[in-house]
């Protein structure tokens, strides 16, 4: 058995990795894609003290520090389920190929995905005005046009914030009001460069082939389809955690995210999480990779503890 066994290959999973391995344990990680969302990724420019990098960069830099240590690296394998550890002590994870594999203790770090318009040209323009990510990726707006699709919360915030940065913000809300907390409502609506457009169901994304030239959507309320000239399209409709494998073993907020403690301790002895997969606020590359170092820290002190006489 594995003393740590991670499960997912992103900065999360790859921090735990390497923060266990330097222990001196025997530690495996099994990930579905190693390297995560990273490598969906082009420009990454909040990664400190890196002022420039790119995602598959970044993905195969991860990927290689990794395998500096001893670590077994189980790629393309996707954990089904987790069953917590009897009286051997031993978490078994489960994968889709039939194999089962056993550790002391695991670090989850399954990560997240954002949820799709599913409309023409939003795969096509992904990373060339198409993004998810305001943190990430609304410097790169200055001065530009930018709708925010998504008037949820994280819409909201992400249509203040951008409202910062950009020449102006069209917030686009399916549904007939905003979601968002009041006191977020009320100041977005403070903006002088906030358009909210409200009952509308964005229906494509416009290019010219290389970069996105505006945005449609209908409005639901008439009927008619209408045009926005703009550059970049923001999706803000949820941020799903891979986690669905875990429904009734590890305790998922109702969001499904992992809850995990300041140690990243999750509801099931031995099984810690970290990363955009748990309860942690603002998924970032930095923050996924911290939270996995810390995850795989109180990994080992169970570790020591457990074994003690
Ligand atoms: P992930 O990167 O999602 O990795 C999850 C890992 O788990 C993957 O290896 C996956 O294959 C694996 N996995 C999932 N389910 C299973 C399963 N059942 N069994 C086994 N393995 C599984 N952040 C920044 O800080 N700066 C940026 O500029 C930036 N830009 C971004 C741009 C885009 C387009 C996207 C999508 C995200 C961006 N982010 C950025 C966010 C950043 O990528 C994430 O916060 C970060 O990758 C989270 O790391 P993680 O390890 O928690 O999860």
């Amino acid at each position: 058995p594995f003393d740590v066994l991670v499960v997912g290959g992103g900065p999360a999973g790859a921090a735990a990795a390497i923060y266990a391995a330097r222990k001196g344990i025997r530690t495996g990680v099994a990930a579905e894609r190693f390297g995560g969302q990273v490598l969906d990724t082009m420009a990454i420019e909040n990664f400190i003290s890196v002022p420039h990098t790119e995602g598959p960069r970044l993905a195969a830099q991860l990927e290689q520090h990794v395998h500096d240590y001893d670590v077994d690296v189980m790629n393309l394998q996707r954990a089904t389920a987790l069953v917590p550890a009897d009286a051997d002590g031993l978490v078994e994870v489960k994968l889709e190929n039939g194999a089962s594999l056993k550790s002391k203790a695991v670090v989850l770090s399954t990560g997240a995905r954002w949820r799709q318009m599913g409309v023409p040209g939003e795969d096509q323009y992904r990373n060339r005005g198409v993004a998810y990510c305001p943190h990430c990726d609304g410097p790169l707006f200055k001065g530009k046009r930018v709708a925010v699709v998504g008037g949820g919360n994280s819409g909201v915030e992400a249509a203040i914030d951008l409202a910062g940065i950009v020449a102006h913000v069209t917030l686009i809300e399916f549904d007939a009001r905003l979601r968002a907390d009041e006191v977020l409502q009320r100041k977005l609506r403070s903006l002088e460069n906030v358009r909210i457009i409200t009952s509308a169901q964005t229906t494509e994304v416009l290019g010219d082939g290389g970069k996105v030239t505006g945005l449609v959507y209908r409005d639901r309320v008439g009927g008619d389809a209408h045009r926005l000239a703009l550059e970049g399209v923001f999706v803000q409709i949820g941020l799903l955690p891979n986690t669905e494998w875990l429904e009734g073993t590890v305790a998922l907020s109702p969001r499904g995210e992992i809850v995990v403690d300041d140690r990243g301790q999750t509801s099931v002895p031995g099984v810690f999480a970290a990363g955009d997969c748990t309860t942690v606020p603002y998924k970032q590359i930095v923050i996924a990779m911290g939270e996995g170092s810390k995850a795989a820290l109180a990994a080992f002190d169970h570790l020591i503890r457990a074994s003690a006489p």
